[in-house]
């Protein structure tokens, strides 16, 4: 409630005895991995012994631990004092009698979200008032009350189970974050509208799950760093196979259909695996990737010109061979060059033809 880290001391510090209420997960739609993350993170806090017989940290503390997660339990209190009205069979919590509703979540009634999650009904005598029964339906489980059978609805299923199991007082309430508005205010609201003494000492609230960024780029580096490691253990091979082979009676066809091949294909599979792996993940294409591939490549290259296999140099290759080799005989730079020739066309522009000769 102070929205900050306390040291905490549980209630019956004699007993070193802590009572935790943890809500479950309340889900709109299919199950994931997050759904896990409200059991995992209170079974760790709270746990006493699993299979692998690991001490869980409040029992570590040295703390006896009553842990308790929901299911369905009623009671009428609310109603009969007076924090509660019924419209046409459906029964509803008046907000407007609880005078620091809104404290744990730091809504203000007047601007909660209402109506955002479920249409605002006109029955309400303020739309932040929340349904505690309502009639019940064929379909759903039901109970018969004083004033008809209903069911009752998703807040008070808690208050009802904490305060049966762990009194209306109790150490540490816990749940996700999700849960603190309207699910746990109201909690609050409903709890101390049926016993004054209702009190939570501590509440404890895990975050979502998210996707982190950090983790992506965790995951890209390490597929990298395997594609790395694989390039180099896939040189080695080659050039065992190549060695391998042509000792053995020179068997080029053999070392082409195996080696050879397998080094293509690892090639196609690797950057399959890229393309569904790291580009996703990334912005901006990374070169690093590619760059893994290098010494592969510059190995193949080398065992087919070994081989007699290698196309000689494409005829841009061999142009810039050539131009290299005549900027080297004539002692010039490639930018004086392309100078005098900007030069040489200017003066056969203006049909100077002496200049453009001896230019040439
Ligand atoms: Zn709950």
């Amino acid at each position: 409630m102070t929205k900050q880290k306390e040291i905490f001391t549980p209630k019956d510090p004699e007993n070193n005895k802590v009572c935790i209420y943890v809500c479950g997960v309340t889900s709109y739609d299919d199950s994931h991995v997050g759904h896990a993350r409200t059991s995992v993170i209170f079974n760790v806090l709270v746990r006493k012994q699993c299979l692998l017989l690991f001490c869980w940290y409040l029992s570590h503390l040295g703390y006896e631990v009553i842990y308790v997660r929901n299911m369905t339990d009623i009671d009428d209190k609310i109603i009969d004092n007076g924090y509660a009205y019924e419209v046409e069979g459906d029964v509803y919590f008046s907000v407007d009698k609880i005078s620091d509703y809104g404290r744990l979540s730091g809504q203000k009634v007047e601007d909660n979200q209402l109506g955002k999650r479920v249409a605002i009904d006109p029955r309400k005598k303020n739309p932040a008032d929340f349904t505690l029964w309502k009639v019940a339906k064929p379909s759903k489980p039901s109970w018969d009350r004083p004033w008809s059978s209903r069911r009752p609805e998703w807040h008070i299923e808690c208050s009802a189970m904490s305060a049966h199991y762990l009194t209306s007082s109790f150490d540490i309430h816990g749940g996700g974050t999700d849960l603190i508005f309207p699910h746990h205010e109201n909690k609050i609201a409903q709890s101390s509208a049926a016993c004054s003494k209702a009190k939570v000492s501590y509440w404890m609230h895990n975050d979502h799950m998210t996707k982190d960024e950090n983790m992506e780029e965790e995951r890209s580096n390490s597929a990298k760093a395997q594609i790395a490691y694989d390039v180099q253990n896939r040189v080695s091979k080659l050039h065992n196979d190549f060695e391998c082979k042509m000792s053995d009676d020179l068997h080029t066809p053999e070392f082409l259909k195996s080696g050879l091949q397998n080094a293509l294909r690892f090639i196609n599979n690797t950057l399959d695996m890229v393309k569904k792996i790291i580009k996703p993940l990334q912005k901006k294409p990374q070169p690093s990737v590619f760059q893994s591939f290098d010494a592969l490549e510059s190995k193949i290259k080398e065992l087919l010109k070994i081989l007699g296999l290698l196309w000689s140099p494409s005829y841009l290759e061999i142009l810039e061979s050539l131009k290299e080799k005549a900027l080297k005989r004539a002692n010039i730079k490639l930018d004086y060059a392309l100078q005098k020739i900007e030069e040489r066309a200017e003066a056969r522009k203006h049909k100077d033809y002496l200049k453009a000769d001896e230019i040439r």
